[in-house]
Protein backbone atom coordinates (compact mmCIF):
# COMPACT_ATOMS: atom_id res chain seq x y z
CA UNK A 1 0.00 0.00 0.00
CA UNK A 2 1.16 3.65 -0.98
CA UNK A 3 1.13 6.16 2.00
CA UNK A 4 -1.43 8.82 1.01
CA UNK A 5 0.46 11.53 -1.13
CA UNK A 6 0.63 15.35 -0.96
CA UNK A 7 -1.86 17.24 -3.15
CA UNK A 8 0.59 18.93 -4.32
CA UNK A 9 1.62 16.54 -7.20
CA UNK A 10 5.16 17.82 -7.13
CA UNK A 11 7.79 15.82 -8.14
CA UNK A 12 10.76 15.40 -6.08
CA UNK A 13 14.07 14.24 -7.10
CA UNK A 14 16.72 12.96 -4.55
CA UNK A 15 20.18 12.61 -6.15
CA UNK A 16 22.36 9.92 -4.24
CA UNK A 17 20.41 6.71 -2.32
CA UNK A 18 23.32 6.83 0.07
CA UNK A 19 22.46 7.34 3.86
CA UNK A 20 21.03 10.85 3.93
CA UNK A 21 19.31 10.60 0.76
CA UNK A 22 18.02 6.80 1.61
CA UNK A 23 17.03 8.14 5.08
CA UNK A 24 15.22 11.15 3.66
CA UNK A 25 12.92 8.75 1.99
CA UNK A 26 12.31 6.98 4.92
CA UNK A 27 11.37 10.44 6.55
CA UNK A 28 9.51 11.22 4.02
CA UNK A 29 7.27 8.45 3.32
CA UNK A 30 6.40 8.57 7.50
CA UNK A 31 4.85 11.84 7.20
CA UNK A 32 1.02 12.06 5.73
CA UNK A 33 2.18 15.06 2.99
CA UNK A 34 4.88 13.08 1.10
CA UNK A 35 5.20 14.93 -2.30
CA UNK A 36 2.82 13.09 -5.07
CA UNK A 37 6.22 11.36 -6.96
CA UNK A 38 9.77 10.77 -6.09
CA UNK A 39 12.64 9.58 -7.84
CA UNK A 40 16.21 8.39 -6.28
CA UNK A 41 19.19 8.33 -8.57
CA UNK A 42 22.21 6.45 -7.41
CA UNK A 43 25.05 6.05 -8.98
CA UNK A 44 26.26 3.14 -7.16
CA UNK A 45 24.87 -0.39 -8.81
CA UNK A 46 23.32 -2.00 -4.61
CA UNK A 47 20.18 -0.07 -3.24
CA UNK A 48 21.06 2.14 -0.04
CA UNK A 49 23.15 0.18 2.33
CA UNK A 50 24.61 0.74 6.22
CA UNK A 51 28.19 2.18 4.46
CA UNK A 52 29.16 2.50 8.60
CA UNK A 53 28.67 -1.40 8.57
CA UNK A 54 31.83 -1.46 5.68
CA UNK A 55 34.13 -1.95 8.51
CA UNK A 56 32.86 -5.02 10.29
CA UNK A 57 32.20 -6.47 6.56
CA UNK A 58 35.72 -5.81 5.97
CA UNK A 59 36.98 -7.20 9.19
CA UNK A 60 35.42 -10.52 8.42
CA UNK A 61 32.97 -9.44 11.45
CA UNK A 62 29.47 -9.49 9.28
CA UNK A 63 27.51 -10.83 6.13
CA UNK A 64 27.37 -8.56 2.88
CA UNK A 65 23.49 -8.80 2.96
CA UNK A 66 23.07 -7.42 6.55
CA UNK A 67 24.16 -4.16 5.31
CA UNK A 68 21.22 -3.97 3.05
CA UNK A 69 18.90 -1.07 4.35
CA UNK A 70 16.54 -1.60 1.50
CA UNK A 71 16.08 -3.46 -1.59
CA UNK A 72 14.88 -2.36 -4.71
CA UNK A 73 11.02 -3.92 -4.81
CA UNK A 74 10.44 -1.79 -1.23
CA UNK A 75 11.36 1.35 -3.17
CA UNK A 76 8.53 0.08 -6.01
CA UNK A 77 6.01 -1.06 -3.30
CA UNK A 78 6.35 2.47 -2.03
CA UNK A 79 5.64 3.87 -5.21
CA UNK A 80 9.29 5.28 -5.63
CA UNK A 81 11.14 5.33 -8.62
CA UNK A 82 14.49 4.62 -8.22
CA UNK A 83 17.05 4.76 -10.69
CA UNK A 84 20.58 2.48 -9.95
CA UNK A 85 23.80 2.62 -11.15
CA UNK A 86 23.61 6.06 -13.24
CA UNK A 87 24.95 9.57 -12.19
CA UNK A 88 23.74 12.39 -12.55
CA UNK A 89 26.04 14.60 -14.57
CA UNK A 90 24.06 18.02 -15.33
CA UNK A 91 21.31 19.81 -13.78
CA UNK A 92 19.84 22.31 -15.65
CA UNK A 93 18.45 24.67 -13.21
CA UNK A 94 16.00 27.31 -15.77
CA UNK A 95 14.45 24.58 -17.29
CA UNK A 96 14.31 22.11 -13.88
CA UNK A 97 15.58 19.23 -15.78
CA UNK A 98 18.79 16.92 -15.20
CA UNK A 99 20.60 14.35 -17.44
CA UNK A 100 22.53 11.00 -16.15
CA UNK A 101 25.55 9.45 -17.39
CA UNK A 102 23.24 7.06 -19.63
CA UNK A 103 21.29 10.01 -21.45
CA UNK A 104 18.56 10.00 -19.37
CA UNK A 105 16.36 13.16 -18.60
CA UNK A 106 14.17 14.01 -15.75
CA UNK A 107 12.14 17.22 -14.91
CA UNK A 108 11.67 18.35 -11.59
CA UNK A 109 10.17 20.47 -9.33
CA UNK A 110 12.64 19.93 -6.49
CA UNK A 111 15.31 18.42 -6.23
CA UNK A 112 17.99 17.41 -3.41
CA UNK A 113 21.28 16.67 -3.56
CA UNK A 114 22.72 13.70 -1.41
CA UNK A 115 26.10 12.96 -3.18
CA UNK A 116 28.30 12.53 -0.04
CA UNK A 117 31.76 13.01 0.13
CA UNK A 118 34.69 10.99 -1.73
CA UNK A 119 38.35 10.16 -0.19
CA UNK A 120 40.86 12.71 -0.04
CA UNK A 121 44.09 11.53 -2.03
CA UNK A 122 47.53 13.17 -0.51
CA UNK A 123 49.54 14.65 -3.62
CA UNK A 124 52.24 12.57 -3.82
CA UNK A 125 53.76 10.41 -6.52
CA UNK A 126 52.18 6.70 -6.97
CA UNK A 127 49.01 7.68 -5.98
CA UNK A 128 47.14 5.91 -9.47
CA UNK A 129 48.94 2.85 -9.23
CA UNK A 130 47.40 -0.24 -9.35
CA UNK A 131 46.96 -2.03 -5.69
CA UNK A 132 46.10 1.51 -4.54
CA UNK A 133 43.04 1.72 -2.56
CA UNK A 134 40.19 3.71 -0.98
CA UNK A 135 37.54 2.73 1.49
CA UNK A 136 34.19 4.02 0.88
CA UNK A 137 31.95 1.68 -0.72
CA UNK A 138 30.96 -2.11 -1.04
CA UNK A 139 33.54 -1.99 -4.21
CA UNK A 140 36.29 -0.73 -1.91
CA UNK A 141 35.15 -3.69 0.63
CA UNK A 142 35.40 -6.43 -1.99
CA UNK A 143 38.37 -4.92 -3.60
CA UNK A 144 40.36 -4.78 -0.50
CA UNK A 145 38.42 -8.44 1.15
CA UNK A 146 40.36 -10.08 -2.03
CA UNK A 147 43.84 -8.29 -1.80
CA UNK A 148 43.45 -9.54 1.72
CA UNK A 149 42.96 -12.90 1.00
CA UNK A 150 45.90 -13.10 -0.90
CA UNK A 151 48.22 -12.20 2.35
CA UNK A 152 51.39 -10.15 1.72
CA UNK A 153 51.84 -6.42 3.30
CA UNK A 154 49.29 -3.75 3.37
CA UNK A 155 49.76 0.15 4.01
CA UNK A 156 47.13 2.27 5.39
CA UNK A 157 47.44 5.83 5.07
CA UNK A 158 45.69 7.97 7.87
CA UNK A 159 45.34 6.72 11.77
CA UNK A 160 41.69 8.06 12.21
CA UNK A 161 39.05 6.37 12.56
CA UNK A 162 38.43 5.03 8.74
CA UNK A 163 42.52 4.15 8.58
CA UNK A 164 42.38 2.48 11.90
CA UNK A 165 38.87 0.50 10.83
CA UNK A 166 40.65 -0.10 7.03
CA UNK A 167 43.69 -1.42 8.70
CA UNK A 168 42.68 -3.53 11.75
CA UNK A 169 39.90 -5.07 8.78
CA UNK A 170 42.77 -5.87 6.88
CA UNK A 171 44.99 -7.34 9.66
CA UNK A 172 42.24 -9.78 10.48
CA UNK A 173 40.39 -10.34 7.61
CA UNK A 174 37.57 -13.07 7.36
CA UNK A 175 38.64 -14.69 10.35
CA UNK A 176 40.73 -17.64 9.58
CA UNK A 177 41.54 -16.49 6.03
CA UNK A 178 44.81 -14.97 5.50
CA UNK A 179 44.85 -11.45 6.16
CA UNK A 180 47.75 -9.07 5.90
CA UNK A 181 50.93 -7.67 7.47
CA UNK A 182 49.49 -4.19 8.26
CA UNK A 183 51.71 -0.79 8.57
CA UNK A 184 50.05 2.36 9.62
CA UNK A 185 50.77 5.85 8.79
CA UNK A 186 49.67 8.64 10.78
CA UNK A 187 51.19 12.23 10.01
CA UNK A 188 50.31 13.49 13.24
CA UNK A 189 51.88 12.63 16.39
CA UNK A 190 49.58 10.57 17.94
CA UNK A 191 46.60 8.14 16.55
CA UNK A 192 43.08 10.10 16.11
CA UNK A 193 44.58 12.99 16.99
CA UNK A 194 41.03 15.10 16.72
CA UNK A 195 39.33 13.06 18.95
CA UNK A 196 41.78 11.68 21.83
CA UNK A 197 44.54 13.23 23.73
CA UNK A 198 47.70 12.22 24.26
CA UNK A 199 47.12 9.61 26.99
CA UNK A 200 44.20 7.40 25.30
CA UNK A 201 45.69 7.41 21.78
CA UNK A 202 49.12 6.13 23.43
CA UNK A 203 46.46 3.20 25.14
CA UNK A 204 45.27 2.84 21.90
CA UNK A 205 48.51 2.79 19.99
CA UNK A 206 49.73 0.03 22.43
CA UNK A 207 46.68 -2.28 22.29
CA UNK A 208 47.02 -1.99 18.43
CA UNK A 209 50.91 -2.73 18.44
CA UNK A 210 50.19 -5.82 20.84
CA UNK A 211 47.93 -7.30 17.95
CA UNK A 212 50.48 -6.97 15.47
CA UNK A 213 49.84 -3.92 13.45
CA UNK A 214 53.22 -1.30 12.85
CA UNK A 215 52.36 2.06 13.83
CA UNK A 216 54.52 4.71 12.58
CA UNK A 217 53.27 8.33 14.04
CA UNK A 218 55.20 11.41 12.77
CA UNK A 219 55.12 9.48 9.33
CA UNK A 220 55.42 12.17 6.26
CA UNK A 221 54.34 10.05 3.44
CA UNK A 222 56.86 11.06 -0.16
CA UNK A 223 55.62 8.55 -2.77
CA UNK A 224 54.10 5.06 -3.40
CA UNK A 225 56.55 3.21 -5.85
CA UNK A 226 55.87 0.26 -8.54
CA UNK A 227 57.28 -2.75 -9.06
CA UNK A 228 58.60 -3.96 -12.93
CA UNK A 229 55.01 -4.80 -13.54
CA UNK A 230 53.48 -1.62 -12.34
CA UNK A 231 51.64 -2.64 -9.25
CA UNK A 232 52.32 -0.58 -5.86
CA UNK A 233 55.16 -2.42 -3.78
CA UNK A 234 55.99 0.25 -1.43
CA UNK A 235 55.82 3.44 0.45
CA UNK A 236 58.76 5.26 1.07
CA UNK A 237 58.89 8.26 3.99
CA UNK A 238 60.90 11.44 4.19
CA UNK A 239 62.75 9.77 6.65
CA UNK A 240 64.09 7.37 4.03
CA UNK A 241 61.91 4.49 6.25
CA UNK A 242 61.07 2.33 3.10
CA UNK A 243 57.43 -0.23 3.60
CA UNK A 244 56.60 -2.97 1.12
CA UNK A 245 53.11 -2.71 0.06
CA UNK A 246 51.32 -5.04 -2.08
CA UNK A 247 48.10 -3.20 -1.10
CA UNK A 248 47.83 0.73 -0.04
CA UNK A 249 44.94 1.75 1.61
CA UNK A 250 44.75 5.60 1.42
CA UNK A 251 41.99 6.96 4.42
CA UNK A 252 42.84 10.96 5.26
CA UNK A 253 39.94 12.17 5.03
CA UNK A 254 36.75 13.32 3.16
CA UNK A 255 36.38 15.66 0.34
CA UNK A 256 32.42 16.56 -0.31
CA UNK A 257 30.85 15.64 -3.67
CA UNK A 258 30.05 19.13 -5.18
CA UNK A 259 30.75 19.21 -8.32
CA UNK A 260 27.34 18.66 -9.55
CA UNK A 261 26.23 21.81 -7.78
CA UNK A 262 29.16 23.42 -9.01
CA UNK A 263 28.90 22.86 -12.69
CA UNK A 264 25.04 23.99 -12.13
CA UNK A 265 25.94 27.16 -10.55
CA UNK A 266 24.94 27.05 -7.38
CA UNK A 267 26.78 28.95 -4.41
CA UNK A 268 29.86 26.26 -3.56
CA UNK A 269 32.48 26.50 -0.78
CA UNK A 270 33.93 23.39 0.76
CA UNK A 271 30.27 21.40 0.67
CA UNK A 272 27.30 22.65 -1.22
CA UNK A 273 25.62 25.78 0.66
CA UNK A 274 23.03 25.36 2.45
CA UNK A 275 20.72 27.64 4.92
CA UNK A 276 18.51 26.17 8.62
CA UNK A 277 16.30 24.73 5.44
CA UNK A 278 18.87 22.62 3.12
CA UNK A 279 18.63 24.58 1.34
CA UNK A 280 21.07 25.67 -1.46
CA UNK A 281 21.22 29.34 -3.36
CA UNK A 282 18.60 27.93 -5.52
CA UNK A 283 15.26 27.71 -3.74
CA UNK A 284 13.89 24.67 -5.79
CA UNK A 285 17.54 22.88 -4.71
CA UNK A 286 18.07 21.33 -1.54
CA UNK A 287 21.16 19.45 0.15
CA UNK A 288 22.09 17.22 2.90
CA UNK A 289 24.81 15.42 4.63
CA UNK A 290 28.15 15.14 3.44
CA UNK A 291 27.76 17.41 0.19
CA UNK A 292 26.72 20.50 2.18
CA UNK A 293 28.38 23.00 4.48
CA UNK A 294 25.96 24.63 7.11
CA UNK A 295 27.85 27.85 8.42
CA UNK A 296 31.29 26.79 7.85
CA UNK A 297 30.71 23.27 9.09
CA UNK A 298 30.92 20.21 6.85
CA UNK A 299 30.15 16.38 7.90
CA UNK A 300 31.42 13.01 8.16
CA UNK A 301 29.18 11.35 11.16
CA UNK A 302 25.62 10.28 10.50
CA UNK A 303 24.32 11.58 13.66
CA UNK A 304 24.22 15.42 12.41
CA UNK A 305 23.35 14.31 9.59
CA UNK A 306 19.90 12.53 10.76
CA UNK A 307 18.73 15.68 11.84
CA UNK A 308 19.37 17.30 8.42
CA UNK A 309 16.92 14.79 7.55
CA UNK A 310 14.47 15.02 9.83
CA UNK A 311 14.48 19.02 8.89
CA UNK A 312 14.34 18.67 5.16
CA UNK A 313 11.92 15.90 5.47
CA UNK A 314 9.47 18.60 7.03
CA UNK A 315 10.63 21.22 4.80
CA UNK A 316 9.34 19.15 2.05
CA UNK A 317 6.01 18.00 3.43
CA UNK A 318 4.95 21.49 4.70
CA UNK A 319 2.16 22.95 3.13
CA UNK A 320 3.17 26.09 3.58
CA UNK A 321 1.75 27.69 6.67
CA UNK A 322 3.27 26.19 9.49
CA UNK A 323 6.61 27.00 10.42
CA UNK A 324 9.21 24.33 10.29
CA UNK A 325 12.78 24.26 12.73
CA UNK A 326 15.68 24.83 11.28
CA UNK A 327 18.57 22.99 11.89
CA UNK A 328 21.18 23.69 14.48
CA UNK A 329 24.73 22.73 14.80
CA UNK A 330 25.10 20.69 17.69
CA UNK A 331 28.72 18.35 18.76
CA UNK A 332 28.91 15.18 18.15
CA UNK A 333 30.43 11.78 19.83
CA UNK A 334 32.86 9.37 18.80
CA UNK A 335 33.30 5.56 18.61
CA UNK A 336 35.70 3.16 17.09
CA UNK A 337 34.26 0.58 15.74
CA UNK A 338 37.63 -2.12 16.69
CA UNK A 339 36.47 -4.77 17.66
CA UNK A 340 38.23 -5.42 21.82
CA UNK A 341 38.39 -1.65 21.22
CA UNK A 342 36.44 0.57 23.45
CA UNK A 343 36.84 4.44 23.24
CA UNK A 344 34.07 7.14 23.46
CA UNK A 345 35.06 10.54 22.83
CA UNK A 346 33.37 14.48 22.13
CA UNK A 347 34.75 17.76 22.60
CA UNK A 348 38.28 19.72 22.68
CA UNK A 349 41.05 17.10 22.85
CA UNK A 350 43.10 19.49 24.54
CA UNK A 351 41.94 21.77 27.79
CA UNK A 352 41.93 25.71 27.71
CA UNK A 353 43.70 27.55 30.41
CA UNK A 354 40.22 27.82 32.29
CA UNK A 355 38.92 24.42 32.29
CA UNK A 356 38.93 22.27 34.99
CA UNK A 357 40.40 18.51 34.10
CA UNK A 358 39.25 15.37 36.14
CA UNK A 359 41.28 12.49 35.53
CA UNK A 360 41.06 8.63 36.17
CA UNK A 361 43.49 5.97 35.49
CA UNK A 362 43.73 2.01 36.63
CA UNK A 363 46.70 0.70 34.38
CA UNK A 364 45.65 -2.67 34.97
CA UNK A 365 41.95 -2.93 33.97
CA UNK A 366 43.00 -0.60 31.07
CA UNK A 367 40.98 1.84 31.60
CA UNK A 368 41.11 5.73 31.43
CA UNK A 369 38.67 8.62 31.47
CA UNK A 370 39.43 12.32 31.34
CA UNK A 371 36.48 15.42 31.32
CA UNK A 372 37.19 18.98 30.70
CA UNK A 373 34.78 21.65 32.96
CA UNK A 374 34.39 24.90 32.75
CA UNK A 375 32.17 26.80 35.55
CA UNK A 376 31.37 22.59 36.77
CA UNK A 377 30.12 22.46 32.87
CA UNK A 378 31.28 19.16 31.19
CA UNK A 379 32.71 20.19 27.75
CA UNK A 380 34.51 17.52 26.35
CA UNK A 381 35.17 13.59 27.36
CA UNK A 382 38.01 11.03 26.62
CA UNK A 383 36.95 7.49 27.92
CA UNK A 384 38.93 4.39 27.07
CA UNK A 385 38.12 0.88 28.12
CA UNK A 386 35.24 0.89 29.99
CA UNK A 387 33.38 3.48 27.89
CA UNK A 388 30.06 2.59 29.83
CA UNK A 389 29.10 6.38 30.78
CA UNK A 390 29.94 8.04 27.80
CA UNK A 391 26.43 8.81 26.22
CA UNK A 392 25.52 10.02 29.83
CA UNK A 393 28.58 12.69 29.98
CA UNK A 394 27.60 13.58 26.75
CA UNK A 395 24.09 13.57 27.59
CA UNK A 396 24.93 15.98 30.33
CA UNK A 397 27.21 18.07 28.14
CA UNK A 398 24.81 18.69 25.50
CA UNK A 399 22.11 19.58 28.60
CA UNK A 400 24.51 22.28 29.94
CA UNK A 401 24.00 20.85 33.77
CA UNK A 402 26.15 22.19 36.33
CA UNK A 403 27.27 19.15 37.98
CA UNK A 404 28.85 20.69 41.11
CA UNK A 405 26.99 18.74 43.34
CA UNK A 406 27.94 15.28 41.66
CA UNK A 407 31.76 16.09 41.41
CA UNK A 408 33.03 13.90 43.85
CA UNK A 409 31.80 10.92 41.87
CA UNK A 410 32.09 12.43 38.39
CA UNK A 411 34.50 9.66 37.75
CA UNK A 412 32.72 7.09 38.83
CA UNK A 413 30.49 6.63 36.15
CA UNK A 414 26.84 7.23 35.34
CA UNK A 415 24.92 5.76 38.35
CA UNK A 416 27.51 7.48 41.24
CA UNK A 417 26.82 10.69 39.62
CA UNK A 418 23.30 10.56 38.89
CA UNK A 419 22.84 9.49 42.51
CA UNK A 420 24.43 12.66 43.85
CA UNK A 421 22.31 14.74 41.19
CA UNK A 422 19.23 13.49 42.42
CA UNK A 423 20.09 13.87 46.42
CA UNK A 424 21.24 17.38 45.51
CA UNK A 425 17.52 18.01 43.92
CA UNK A 426 15.64 16.45 46.63
CA UNK A 427 17.90 18.65 49.44
CA UNK A 428 17.32 21.77 46.99
CA UNK A 429 15.17 23.61 49.17
CA UNK A 430 12.88 24.70 45.82
CA UNK A 431 12.46 21.34 45.06
CA UNK A 432 8.72 20.31 45.58
CA UNK A 433 10.06 17.75 48.13
CA UNK A 434 11.20 20.15 50.32
CA UNK A 435 8.46 22.16 49.71
CA UNK A 436 6.05 19.18 50.50
CA UNK A 437 8.00 17.82 53.75
C1 LIG B 1 34.01 2.53 6.11
C2 LIG B 1 33.23 3.65 6.71
C3 LIG B 1 32.89 3.60 8.06
C4 LIG B 1 32.16 4.64 8.64
N1 LIG B 1 31.84 4.56 9.96
C5 LIG B 1 31.09 5.54 10.52
C6 LIG B 1 30.69 5.46 11.88
O1 LIG B 1 31.07 4.54 12.61
N2 LIG B 1 29.89 6.43 12.39
C7 LIG B 1 29.44 7.46 11.61
O2 LIG B 1 28.70 8.31 12.11
N3 LIG B 1 29.81 7.57 10.31
C8 LIG B 1 30.63 6.64 9.75
N4 LIG B 1 30.99 6.73 8.43
C9 LIG B 1 30.55 7.91 7.67
C10 LIG B 1 29.12 7.72 7.13
O3 LIG B 1 29.06 6.54 6.39
C11 LIG B 1 28.78 8.93 6.27
O4 LIG B 1 28.75 10.07 7.11
C12 LIG B 1 27.44 8.79 5.55
O5 LIG B 1 27.44 7.67 4.70
C13 LIG B 1 27.15 10.06 4.74
O6 LIG B 1 25.94 9.91 4.06
P1 LIG B 1 25.72 10.62 2.65
O7 LIG B 1 24.42 10.13 2.14
O8 LIG B 1 25.98 12.06 2.77
O9 LIG B 1 26.87 10.03 1.71
P2 LIG B 1 26.96 8.56 1.12
O10 LIG B 1 26.45 7.57 2.10
O11 LIG B 1 28.35 8.41 0.61
O12 LIG B 1 25.95 8.57 -0.10
C14 LIG B 1 26.15 9.35 -1.25
C15 LIG B 1 25.69 8.55 -2.45
O13 LIG B 1 25.55 9.44 -3.55
C16 LIG B 1 26.04 8.81 -4.71
N5 LIG B 1 26.36 9.85 -5.69
C17 LIG B 1 27.40 10.74 -5.66
N6 LIG B 1 27.33 11.56 -6.73
C18 LIG B 1 26.26 11.18 -7.45
C19 LIG B 1 25.68 11.63 -8.67
N7 LIG B 1 26.19 12.67 -9.35
N8 LIG B 1 24.58 11.00 -9.15
C20 LIG B 1 24.02 9.95 -8.45
N9 LIG B 1 24.54 9.48 -7.29
C21 LIG B 1 25.63 10.09 -6.80
C22 LIG B 1 27.23 8.03 -4.20
O14 LIG B 1 27.61 7.03 -5.10
C23 LIG B 1 26.69 7.50 -2.87
O15 LIG B 1 26.05 6.27 -3.06
C24 LIG B 1 31.75 5.74 7.84
C25 LIG B 1 32.10 5.79 6.49
C26 LIG B 1 32.83 4.77 5.93
C27 LIG B 1 33.22 4.84 4.47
Amino acid sequence: MHPTPSTTGEHLVIVGNGMAGHRLVEALLARPQRPARITVIGAEAAPAYNRILLSPLLAGEMEREALTLRNADWYAEQGIELVLGERVETIDRAARRLTTDAGRTLAYDRLVLATGSQPARPPVPGLDLPGVHVFRDLDDADALARAAERGGSAVVIGGGLLGLEAAEGLRKQGQGKRGMAVSLLQRDDRLMNRQLDVTAARLLENELRGRGLDIHTDAELECLEADEGGHVCAARLADGTRLAADCVVVAIGIVPNTELGRRAGLEVNRGVIVDEWLTTSDPAIHALGECCEHRGATYGLVEPIWRQVEVLAERLCATGTEKVAGYVEAPTATKLKVSGVALYAFGPTEPEPDHEVLSYRDPQQGDYRRLLLRDGRLEGAVLYGDTAAGPWYFEQALAGRDLGACRPALLLGAADAQALLDDAATDSPTSPVKEAA
